[in-house]
Parts: C-alpha cells; sequence; structure tokens
C-alpha cells in the first residue's frame, strides 16, 4: 500500500446518482478517475494491471443502510475483487488507513519471507494500522476456501516475481554502481505507481537504497 493522491474533484456521476433510488457508484468516470489516482493498481494487494476492478468503500454501508457513504467520493477505492471480498469481514469495518490521507510507508513495513507476506506495524498503538497489516496478510496468506487460497498464491508468485527483480538488479548494481540503465530499472521497480511498490520500497528502506525512491 503506498499514498494515493485523490482528484479532489469528485466524478460527476456521484452527485446525480445519489438522488436516484438505487442509484450506480461505479459509473464509467468513477471508474476512469480511480484507475488514474490509483495508478491502475488493488490499493490493498497492489497487483497490476486489476482485470477485475471493484470500487471498494473504505467504510462500509452496509447494503447501503449507511447512504452517506454510498456515494462519497473520499471513500471509495480502486480494488480487485479478491480484496474487496477479503476486506468485507466484521474484522476490519471500523476502517483500515485511507493511504489518500495518510502515508501507509510511514505506518508499516511490509516484508515477503519464505512465501508468505509479514507485515510490520510501526506504531502499535494505531488501530488502523494494525487492520491494515492483517487485511494485507490476509489477502496473501489465507488460505481459508480453495478460491481464496488459488488467489492469493497468484499474488504471492507475482510479487515474488517482482522482488526477484529487485533483487536481481540490486545485485547487480553492486558490482556495477555506474550502470545508468540498472538505475533506471531500480528506479522504475521503486517508483509508487509501480506493481508492489509497497514491498518493493520497504525492503529499498531497509537494506539502505532510498536514494532510488523518488
Ligand atoms: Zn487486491
Amino acid at each position: 500500500m503506498v499514498k494515493v493522491e485523490r482528484s479532489p474533484v469528485a466524478p460527476a456521476s456521484l452527485e446525480k446518482e445519489a438522488k436516484k433510488k438505487n442509484g450506480s457508484y461505479r459509473e464509467k468516470d468513477v471508474i476512469e478517475q480511480l484507475e488514474k489516482d490509483f495508478y491502475a493498481k488493488c490499493y490493498i494487494c497492489e497487483i497490476k494491471p486489476v482485470q477485475d476492478p471493484q470500487v471498494e468503500h473504505r467504510l462500509p454501508h452496509h447494503s447501503r443502510k449507511i447512504p452517506e457513504r454510498v456515494f462519497d467520493w473520499n471513500n471509495l477505492f480502486y480494488s480487485c475483487s479478491h480484496c474487496n471480498l477479503v476486506k468485507d469481514s466484521k474484522r476490519y469495518e471500523e476502517g483500515i488507513i485511507d493511504c489518500c490521507v495518510r502515508d501507509p510507508e510511514e505506518l508499516l513495513e511490509l516484508q515477503l519471507i519464505e512465501n508468505q507476506v509479514k507485515v510490520i506495524v510501526k506504531s502499535e498503538r494505531d488501530a488502523e494500522a494494525i487492520r491494515t497489516a492483517e487485511l494485507i496478510e490476509e489477502t496473501f496468506n489465507s488460505t481459508s476456501t480453495g478460491i481464496r487460497k488459488q488467489a492469493g498464491q497468484v499474488r504471492l508468485n507475482e510479487l515474488q516475481s517482482t522482488m526477484n527483480a529487485l533483487y536481481s538488479q540490486l545485485n547487480y548494481f553492486q558490482d556495477n554502481p555506474s550502470d545508468i540503465v540498472t538505475i533506471r530499472m531500480l528506479k522504475g521497480l521503486l517508483n509508487k505507481a509501480s506493481k508492489f511498490a509497497g514491498f518493493t520500497r520497504s525492503y529499498a528502506k531497509a537494506h539502505g537504497y532510498e536514494a532510488f525512491i523518488q
């Protein structure tokens, strides 16, 4: 999870749809603006591109029983269907980090260790950060159902290959510190818009490569 700069202007359809009985919060302009603002990746697992994008309500509306949350632009997030489903649990309903307001990188350290995701919470008293860490771990590591296990494994495999690319570029850089192509590749992997950037950036910070983070 990385910080996202949300467009300050809400897509026009939200106001119109909110006045209808069963209005839609996922009109074309909403999806397009979310895709752009969220770098076309799921804000929870950071898979990119998202094959099955969903409009995720950070604070749940409980089948529209809390109507003010349904069309609130600041409550709409871009996610994959797997993360949207995993998050639909009582454990998370008090809210995870709002990555458009708070910088998740200041609150969490994301790691991949032996085919499992581990999320370290930097402040033990931060309930939102704790819930976010549990959610991210669950979206990757859960084996509670066959479908979840498979979706988690797909993400773990993609994350592993991204991390392998990072490790190999860093290794090459050790021996060739002035190689421009390698430096460009590293900056690309560590760009906020890249897939799993929350993980690659955490690794770079923990291992003294902040210089490549822009
Ligand atoms: Zn996801």
